[in-house]
């Protein structure tokens, strides 16, 4: 896969003036539901209405979809308000019936990305079409799946390619449903510059309050479009209550992105200084994060050490840091006098730590 350009030409026809969005509910539910939400999102920026028909659920005994039952509601969806459509498609079965019924775009879920078997199956159904194909990344942070996944479509001469980032899951408390690991879709647009991004902060967050701050960093990190589950009554929804949002609100949160212009060289260095600090903002909450851990482990430590009556300082096993961390730093373009300011703070603040415990 070399030239990515051709693969977004779907996304440049567009012409659009914002981020690509897609919307509507998590599941289709009954036919009123679906009609209901697609007419209360006809007059917004929504550009693909989106329903899941099949709903792979982590755990039997939810509801699983109304099947290919709900493809005559998106058929209706298309006629009553002229807006395109896109289901979820995980076998050659659904492919097969999501494409009789003329539905505009397919996504392949998080839970599908993660077999190569179901990939395979997926890219080869879709042979000879010129659908335009969405694949999540895998509920795993692995990115070569991720990339194998696409890969796969694009040997099956699937042209009109994209991906859609939403999440990982973490056995880590964290605040969000499946934690972004941006870093992951940066390295992900690193290897696909062109191949179009786009962010589901509904399923990363599972909560419809950090919708807003997620899609914004989205978009500081140059992503091309956002999927955001919607539904007139959230609360009562048959899958995903928490984290689906009413098209009210679904038009309040497009209205208040700060949604970047590439109209002339100025803006396009600007777009490029926001993008890149956009990372750095990435990196530098990772920094802190594993700074916090590393104090942590530090208390553990020093609990350990009260319990034995050992000392704090122990400069053997230092030096021996020191020395390590000098020879990656150098690895890694970082200056040895650097590495020493860096990490004589770092074991200054863990001493601090350790003596609040000992004499505790
Ligand atoms: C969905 O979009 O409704 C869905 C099931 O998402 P994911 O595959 O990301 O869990
Ligand atoms: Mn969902």
């Amino acid at each position: 896969m070399k030239n990515t350009k051709e693969l977004r030409t779907w996304l440049d026809d567009m012409n659009l003036a914002h981020p690509l969005v897609i919307a509507g509910p998590c599941s289709a539910e009954t036919e009123e539901q679906v009609l209901k939400i697609a007419h209360e999102l006809k007059d917004s920026d929504v550009n693909y209405f989106r329903a899941g028909i099949w709903k792979p659920r982590t755990r039997p005994g939810n509801f699983e979809g109304v099947g290919a039952l709900g493809l005559n509601w998106l058929k209706k969806v298309k006629e009553e308000t002229g807006m395109k459509t896109c289901t979820e498609v995980a076998n050659a079965a659904h492919v097969k019936l999501a494409l009789e019924n003329d539905v505009d775009l397919l996504w392949i879920g998080a839970r599908s990305t993660v077999s190569p078997f179901i990939m395979q199956e997926i890219a080869d159904a879709l042979k000879g079409t010129d659908k335009i194909v969405l694949v999540k990344n895998p509920v795993n942070p692995d990115l070569a799946l991720w990339l194998g996944g696409i890969e796969r479509l694009y040997t099956a001469g699937i042209k009109n390619l994209g991906a859609i980032h939403r999440g990982f899951s973490t056995y880590e408390k964290s605040k969000y449903r499946n934690i972004p690991e941006w870093q992951l879709a940066i390295e992900f647009q690193n290897r696909f510059p062109d191949l179009p991004l786009i962010c589901d902060p509904s399923h990363i967050t599972g909560d419809r309050e950090m919708i807003q701050d997620v899609s914004q960093r989205a978009l500081d990190l140059n992503f091309d479009g956002l999927m955001i589950e919607t539904h007139f009554d959230p609360e009562n929804a048959w899958s995903d209550a928490a984290q689906q949002v009413t098209p009210t609100k679904l038009k309040s949160i497009m209205e208040e992105l700060k949604i970047k212009k590439t109209t002339d060289t100025d803006s396009s260095y600007r777009e490029s200084l926001e993008n890149l600090r956009a990372q750095i903002n990435v990196v530098d909450d990772q920094l802190i994060d594993l700074l916090g851990k590393r104090m942590k482990t530090a208390d553990k430590i020093g609990e350990l050490k009260k319990d034995k009556n050992v000392a704090i300082l122990q400069s053997r096993r230092w030096n021996e840091i020191l020395g390590n961390m000098i020879l990656e730093g150098k690895s890694r373009g970082l200056s040895e006098e650097f590495v020493l300011r860096m990490f004589k703070a770092i074991h200054q603040e863990s001493i601090n730590h350790q003596e609040k415990i000992i004499n505790h």
